[in-house]
């Protein structure tokens, strides 16, 4: 018999089994539990009477076991699913409400906004001829220009760039390590376009209308990162207002576009790499979400977004899940040449003095990009946190008014026995295959919203 079989029989005899598997079922069945000693008291505020007390020794090997929470599916795949629900929820609450959001979000101007990195150089795309060019010829480096090829979408040539010494791995590198600030400024320039448009002062915006968005980065084959968003324009209060007349779903296009044109961010001058002008990619796509069904879904776009948070850059294969911390690192990593050279380029830029507030070595892992792969505005709809609070008091554990909680807990290990790990599987399987949440992101998710991810 399996050392993990006897170890799960050996648990299935402890006599405080049943206890156990109702803290397994809590965690969803998490892959890599965190072990937790304690206790909390809650007392009566005014009175100091203690209402009710709860103590961690009393639980199966005098501990409590919570959920790891990572959102990647390779780390642990129930906690990823359970993140993927919430990120679904997050975005579509923004889209059609629920979660403390009203339902007449649905009527606002709302896009779902495409924006791409800059081109870097030319790589071999999948579909029905990669880059054919009757002229043929050769790069300063002796390698052809043109590919007529018809590449599967599989092939690991696809993403490739066609001339490795051709391509501009250090404006990639740098790109990645501004996207933020690009992404901040493109905010503030649609702000601009729509005040411009209607002949408001610049400063005199918040008082007219609000703009709200939940973004997402996806990597694309070519391991540039390019940014999904929801994009919403409410009155000057938030989701509980309505925008002004003005504020149609068109001029949020134009003013979309036009931001993303103008856009310009100066990476620092360095005398290694020169002083680089950072834009957004001329592929552009702002498409309305219409309240009448015509237009993409609003529950396949939130389950779009929802699919991209539970990948890390690992499984994405641009980049690793986990830093770098030596040269040896980005050496060994299981990664595609073109990948090693973005990690390199990251590494050897980072220890530029110019580039040190950019982080690139901490960063190479992720070629650059230091961003959330999820952020969204205060007001777009509900966060993770209220999302969990709100979980955590439908299994019961319900605040109790004019109370104070006495809470002390200590970090005491993670993971699991090899028959634990066993159980706990069938169990996040089972609730799996019950899960209402995963269900709605599989069959919306099968309806994209048909952005391009070229
Ligand atoms: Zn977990
Ligand atoms: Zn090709
Ligand atoms: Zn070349």
């Amino acid at each position: 018999m399996l050392s993990a079989d006897r170890d799960a029989i050996r648990i299935a005899q402890d006599p405080k089994f049943t206890r156990w598997l109702e803290q397994i079922t809590a965690t969803g069945g998490c892959t890599h539990p965190v072990h937790l000693s304690g206790s909390t008291t809650t007392l009566d505020a005014a009175t100091g009477e203690i209402l009710r007390y709860y103590d961690a020794r009393e639980e199966p090997g005098e501990r409590l076991l919570v959920r790891c929470r990572n959102r990647r599916s390779t780390v642990c795949a129930p906690c990823s699913r359970l993140h993927a629900g919430d990120t679904f929820h997050l975005v579509r609450a923004g889209l059609v409400g629920g979660k403390n959001v009203p339902a007449t979000v649905r009527d606002r101007p709302r896009l779902f906004v495409t924006l791409t990195a800059l081109s870097f150089g030319p790589v071999h795309g999948a579909g029905e001829l990669c880059r054919p060019r009757r002229d043929g010829g050769t790069c300063e480096h002796g390698r052809p220009v043109s590919c007529h090829a018809a590449h599967d979408s599989a092939e690991p040539l696809v993403g490739q760039p066609l001339c490795r010494d051709c391509y501009d791995y250090a404006a990639h590198a740098l790109w990645h390590a501004h996207a933020g600030e690009l992404w901040d400024r493109f905010v503030i320039g649609v702000r601009r376009q729509l005040a411009t448009a209607i002949g408001l002062a610049q400063s005199r915006f918040r008082d007219h209308a609000r703009l709200s968005f939940a973004r997402v980065a996806e990597y694309q084959r070519r391991a540039a990162v390019h940014v999904h968003a929801v994009v919403r324009l409410d009155g000057p209060a938030g989701p509980n207002d309505e925008p002004p007349a003005w504020g149609t779903a068109n001029r949020l296009i134009d003013a979309v576009c036009a931001s993303a044109r103008r856009v310009l961010v100066r990476a620092p001058y360095s005398s290694a790499v020169g002083e680089l002008a950072l834009r957004w990619g001329v592929q552009v796509d702002a498409r309305p979400l219409r309240a009448n069904g015509t237009g993409p879904d609003d529950d396949a776009v939130a389950a779009y977004v929802a699919k991209y948070v539970t990948k890390g850059a690992g499984e994405t294969g641009a980049g690793l899940d986990h830093k770098v911390t030596t040269w040896d690192d980005v050496d060994t990593a299981p990664v595609s040449k073109h990948v090693r050279t973005l990690m390199r380029t990251c590494w050897r830029l980072g220890g530029l003095p110019e580039y040190a507030p950019l982080h690139l070595r901490t960063w190479a892992h992720t070629l650059g990009y230091r961003g959330h792969i999820l952020t969204k505005s205060r007001a777009y709809s509900t966060t993770y946190a209220a999302l969990r609070a709100e979980r955590a008091h439908h299994v019961g554990r319900v605040d109790i008014p004019d109370t104070v909680t006495d809470a002390h807990w200590r970090y005491v290990g993670s993971g699991h026995t090899p028959g634990a790990a066993l159980i706990a599987a069938d169990i996040a399987k089972d609730l799996a295959t019950n899960s209402e949440i995963t269900r709605e992101v599989r069959i919306a998710g099968r309806r994209e919203p048909g952005a391009s991810s070229a």
